[in-house]
């Protein structure tokens, strides 16, 4: 023991001579280490988060290469999070797909005041209370990412993706100077920071400048840019760029902070950029005056918004109020007045969707909408253009909000050119010609010759490989058109027929790529149940409901049998998706490729293990889920009920068989549950009652 410290001493320390007693003396090599990282991360959080730089760039760079030598020589002292990490260098070839340990959801939208006073109505009706406190952010635009933070120590960052999954992009992240990455010690330890990358404005102009000065085309929003930057190969090229991180949710499991603002207030304290715009409200008029106020200022701000983001302040009552298949039910996007121009409407066409739906697409006369060129605009459907009186030639109004793809909302009839002639709905498959049918009830028109539209036939392979679907790697768009082409693939179930042998032949496709498209395809026999109903392609079967009809019915036969009437007793399946069920499943082509998957050894039926976790127990039982839970979380405890036939909801009611209550349940709300005199059974009892 004594023999290793002392021999640790002498190869980790140095010496030398103080100039003013010439005595010599040790400093642990560890030590300088720690301090010059130490120093250099608070000068990087005083430049990059409070704006106010405390060295000179000159001394700031004579340090880091200090630290630079001194890790380069002492390699056991390594830390990816050091600052000598943040310039990059890191080369990743394809980025890992990672799922998220919590959901990134997005957001519902608002527009009026209106719009507001219905979404508090709503939490209140859930909360049972009228008290509520809000927090106003704004709504930065740009990429969204979730920084992983172990043991007050960064160590991963991964971007939205479709809020399941998203790419792994630390190594890039890491080069962002205003992420901390070992934040101050002053917190949570394990935690995740939601946030968004943004590129502000003045750099983005600077990076423009660059770019022309070398002859290269200029980017053309500040979003994209930082998206894309995201996914650079290269780090060394991220570092270069002027990204930045703000800072707008702390997600963890330790129960800190009683608020959303407390919990971001104490992230800025320790680090984080969090901006400083962030306000309480009272009351909708209170939200209402800080959404007035920066659709004015934001004109001065350094980055980019497009609304405002208002959440319910209590960390419970999120709790409380959860989700929706799509966005928390605690918050909600304001959105500020869209950006309008005008331009003019040369052509209508129609596209043919995987399902046989037909979208109008307006071709217009190419014109610039909030940093992009727009030129062509949806029309959805029949009524639509109906509803616009649109006809070729016409000038109308272009806007475009928070939304990727822009929305036509009216005509300039002033502008009308004299000879117009009104619009006529086309009437056959512009891709096959098939006369198009509309049901009583749909919004679209549809072309029925499923099997040989081309566009269909296409479309459904796409989807059934797609990511939320069989995922299968190795096989891209461009592939399947290949093999559709060459006449490899006509439908998904010939993509079990291809071999190897098969596809070599092929231009463009090498042995190793062939290799991977098959063992891909050979990979996904493995995808769960629901993920292969939702593969079908099935009308109106999303991945929600394919989760439910999965879980209900269990095996593809059980769903096959399933009658009219047994469809619609299924929660959430109503009429149009019931209907559209049976028609799929008594369509012989249909079945054909289905029991052809099946055979080959497709997932047909849900799993052992997830059939062994379900019940009836529950069978018929509506259940409120409320208050503060300790053995398992909230979440769970909601699988729990749906794995043992249960229903969950939000608000008590008539209907309510009984209320599981962890601690602090509001009291507005057990005043509710015992005036309808509704059971109230605890977190330990109602796990008993399961097991
Ligand atoms: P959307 O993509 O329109 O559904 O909006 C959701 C996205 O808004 C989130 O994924 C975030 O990346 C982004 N966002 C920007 N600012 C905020 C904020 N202050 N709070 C929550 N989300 C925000
Ligand atoms: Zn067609």
């Amino acid at each position: 023991m004594y023999f290793y410290t002392l021999f640790f001493e002498t190869n980790n320390s140095f010496f030398y001579r103080s100039k003013t007693n010439l005595k010599f003396m040790s400093i642990n090599i560890q030590d300088k280490i720690l301090a010059l990282r130490k120093e250099l991360n608070k000068h990087n959080y005083n430049y990059y988060v409070l704006d106010n730089a405390t060295i000179s760039d000159f001394d700031f760079d004579i340090k880091l290469k200090e630290l630079e030598k001194l890790e380069q020589e002492n390699p056991i002292f390594f830390d990816p999070n050091s600052p000598t990490q943040r310039v990059g260098g890191t080369v990743t070839k394809s980025f890992n797909t990672v799922f998220h340990k919590n959901r990134m959801y997005s957001l519902d939208n608002s527009y009026s005041k209106e719009d507001l006073l219905d979404w508090e109505k709503r939490i209140q009706k859930i909360l049972g209370t009228t008290v509520l406190e809000y927090t106003c952010e704004l709504k930065y635009d740009g990429a969204s990412i979730n920084l992983t933070y172990e043991n007050g120590q960064f160590v991963k960052a991964v971007t939205r993706g479709d809020g399941f999954q998203g790419d792994e992009v630390t190594a890039n992240i890491r080069t962002i100077k205003s992420i901390p990455l070992t934040p101050n010690s002053d917190f949570v330890s394990n935690f995740e920071m939601r946030g968004e990358i943004i590129l502000p404005i003045k750099g983005f102009n600077k990076m423009n400048q660059d770019r022309l000065a070398s002859g290269e085309e200029a980017y053309k929003n500040p979003r994209n840019t930082a998206s894309g930057s995201l996914k650079l190969q290269d780090s060394a090229e991220v570092a270069k760029r002027p990204l930045d991180c703000l800072l707008y949710q702390v997600v963890t499991s330790e129960r800190k902070y009683k608020t959303h603002f407390e919990s971001l207030e104490n992230a800025r304290k320790v680090g984080f950029k969090v901006p400083k715009t962030i306000t309480l409200a009272k009351s909708i008029d209170e939200v209402l005056r800080f959404v007035n106020e920066w659709d004015t200022k934001r004109h001065d701000l350094p980055y980019e918004t497009d609304g405002v983001v208002i959440k319910v302040n209590s960390l419970q009552h999120q709790e409380e109020l959860g989700y929706t298949s799509k966005a928390p039910r605690w918050a909600i996007a304001y959105k500020f007045k869209a950006e309008q121009v005008s331009t003019i409407l040369n052509e209508i066409s129609y596209q043919v969707g995987r399902t046989g739906a037909i979208t109008p697409v307006a071709n217009l006369e190419p014109v610039e909408l909030a940093g992009t060129i727009v030129k062509r605009a949806s029309l959805h459907n029949a009524d639509q253009i109906q509803k616009l009186e649109i006809r070729l030639g016409d000038t109308v109004f272009v806007e475009k909000g928070g939304e990727i793809i822009p929305k036509i909302i009216g005509v300039d009839f002033s502008k009308r050119p004299q000879n117009a002639k009104e619009t006529i709905y086309i009437s056959n498959c512009p891709e096959c010609g098939t006369k198009l049918t509309r049901k009583e009830g749909d919004a679209k028109h549809y072309c029925g010759n499923e099997f040989g539209c081309k566009p269909q036939i296409a479309g459904r392979i796409q989807h059934f490989i797609s990511r939320k679907a069989m995922d299968i790697d190795g096989l891209g768009g461009e592939t399947v058109e290949l093999l559709r082409k060459e006449g490899l693939i006509q439908n998904y179930a010939d993509l079990y027929d291809l071999t190897v042998q098969k596809v070599l032949p092929l231009e463009r496709i090498a042995e190793k790529s062939a290799k991977n498209m098959i063992d891909g395809i050979n990979k996904s026999k493995q995808i769960p149940f629901e993920k292969v109903l939702f593969a079908l392609g099935i009308r109106f079967v999303g991945e929600t409901v394919a989760k439910k009809l999965a879980k209900h019915f269990k095996t593809i036969d059980h769903l096959i049998s399933a009658d009219f009437e047994t469809l619609v007793s299924v929660d959430e399946i109503g009429d149009r998706i019931a209907q559209s069920i049976i028609d799929f499943l008594s369509n012989s082509a249909s079945l054909t490729l289905v029991n052809r998957l099946k055979k080959v050894g497709v997932q047909m039926s849900i799993s052992e293990e997830s059939i062994k976790n379900q019940s009836d127990k529950l069978k018929g039982q509506v259940i409120v889920v409320s208050g503060v839970f300790y053995q398992i979380s909230r979440n769970e405890l909601k699988k729990l009920i749906e794995d043992n036939g249960g229903k969950v909801s939000a608000s008590i009611s008539k209907k309510t068989s009984f209320i599981l209550a962890g601690d602090n349940m509001g009291p507005s709300k057990l005043a509710k549950a015992k005036s309808l005199e509704i059971q109230i059974i605890s977190e330990q009892d109602f796990l008993d009652k399961l097991s």
